[in-house]
Formats: structure tokens, sequence, C-alpha cells
């Protein structure tokens, strides 16, 4: 199964990336670079 996942910024709350994963669905918490904050800041995965 794959499952959309999208990763939200925690600080601008800006959904920046989204991607497919055939992992199981786990809420994870990934630091990534937001091109809105323009640093790299915590994203929280979102299953949809
Ligand atoms: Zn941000």
């Amino acid at each position: 199964m794959r499952d959309s996942i999208t990763l939200t910024c925690k600080e601008c709350s800006h959904k920046n990336y989204r991607t497919t994963t055939a992992r199981a669905a786990n809420r994870l918490e990934i630091k990534k670079f937001c091109r809105f904050c323009r640093k790299h800041t915590m994203h929280k995965e979102q299953k949809k």
C-alpha cells in the first residue's frame, strides 16, 4: 500500500513536500528545508 504523505512545516504551516511512501504511516517529524522560513525546520508527516 502506498500512502500519500504531506510534510507540513511546524513553524509556518506551509505544506512544502508531498510524497508517497510504502512505509507504515507513522506520524514522524523530519527536519527538512523550508523555503518560506529559509532554514531547516521540523516537518510533520500528515497522512491524507
Ligand atoms: Zn516554514
